[in-house]
């Protein structure tokens, strides 16, 4: 078995956030909000020692700041695995002042923090102040100007593209203006259909009918039949190729037996994608009843679509292949699919 691909790992160090935001890769849940075991991690990446080229790991969750002393310890373990590349992805809504930001992000650096993207966009916005967004940036001005390596980079998530006219992606350039004129650059981003955010696509933007692109075709080397470049990791044990698309669980089996069924027998939804891409769940799905539409938002959005009536309709045949749960309906307010019909307007 060979690893090399392998370069970086998400770790979600608990699932807990102060947001619900209706775009986001989750659906939330009254989930057990433990953090992720660290012995888990270290026996995971002992079990690969010497065959991966991990350099790289990036804490999500989640809002990573809930689990602030597990991400302190987590970096100090991982560095003995050799890994000494960190950032960390939050929605700011820790960093009250620029105090509380500057010392928040003392501890971190003293332990090789590299990166701190920060998401500010009409979404993010609709719960947690710009302020906090801005704290976060002066304490990295405070940082750097101090001789610190390090980068905020606040990334700023549109609806379909960024020059798609929507009143949330108005909402979203009024907010990266003052993100620029408080002297950073916001990098623009746009909502994957993921999780959420697959019932959230306005029908205008589903246009899409080709979707033959395979997985690592569309993302570097998501689920790359030589190997995965990419795995997040979550509390609940997952090792996830792609949200809600698990090659193993870490509390049954070691890293490096999951890795071997990756390459081997990974089982049929991963199998499916490999082979034929999302229009491989689409028929298996269509096989069981899924009515599909004409087109899609992209490949992952019907991915996504179809997955979600797998797991709803036949979680006999494949629901130990779609995990974990949070990344699947049915949502805590007795709504199905409350997005189906979301009205832009009530971001006001
Ligand atoms: S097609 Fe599905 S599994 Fe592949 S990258 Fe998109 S969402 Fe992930």
């Amino acid at each position: 078995m060979t690893l090399k691909n392998l370069g970086s790992l998400s770790i979600l160090l608990g699932m807990k956030c102060n947001n619900k935001c209706p775009h986001c890769f989750y659906f939330p849940r009254n989930d057990n909000h433990m953090p992720i075991d660290l012995d888990m991690l270290d026996d995971a990446l002992k079990s690969i020692e010497g065959q991966h080229s991990i350099y790289s790991v990036n804490f999500a969750g989640g809002e990573p700041f809930y689990y602030y002393d597990v991400m302190l310890e987590c970096i100090e373990r991982l560095k003995r695995h050799g890994i000494n590349l960190f950032s960390l992805s939050t929605n700011g809504s820790w960093a009250g002042s620029v105090e509380v930001a500057h010392e928040k992000l003392t501890e971190l650096l003293r332990l090789g923090l590299g990166a701190m993207y920060v998401s500010a966009d009409g979404f993010h916005q609709m719960n947690i102040p710009l302020k906090n967004v801005i704290n976060i940036i002066r304490a990295g001005d405070i940082a750097r100007a101090s001789g610190e390596n390090f980068n905020v980079c606040v990334m700023s998530s549109y609806l379909g593209y960024y020059t798609y006219d929507c009143e949330i992606n108005r909402i979203t350039s009024k907010i990266r203006r003052k993100i620029w004129e408080a002297g950073l650059y916001p990098v623009e981003t746009f909502v994957n259909a993921h999780g959420r955010a697959a019932y959230l696509m306005p029908p205008e933007l589903q246009v899409n009918k080709r979707l033959d692109r395979k997985c690592w075709e569309i993302k570097i080397g998501i689920l790359n039949p030589a190997g995965p470049s990419m795995v997040s990791i979550d509390p609940a044990g997952f090792v996830d190729g792609c949200f809600g698309v698990p090659l193993g669980n870490l509390h049954k089996e070691s890293l490096n037996d999951i890795f071997q069924r990756y390459f081997n027998n990974p089982g049929p939804i991963v199998k499916t994608l490999r082979e034929k891409g999302a229009l491989g769940l689409k028929e298996l799905a269509v096989e069981r009843g899924f009515v599909a539409a004409e087109s899609y938002f992209d490949e992952c959005h019907l991915c996504h679509r179809a997955r979600n009536y797998l797991k709803e309709h036949c979680s006999d045949e494949f629901g130990e292949f779609l995990n974990p749960a949070a990344c699947y309906p049915p949502v805590l307010d007795n709504k199905a699919h409350p997005f189906e019909d979301w009205n832009l307007a009530q971001l006001y």
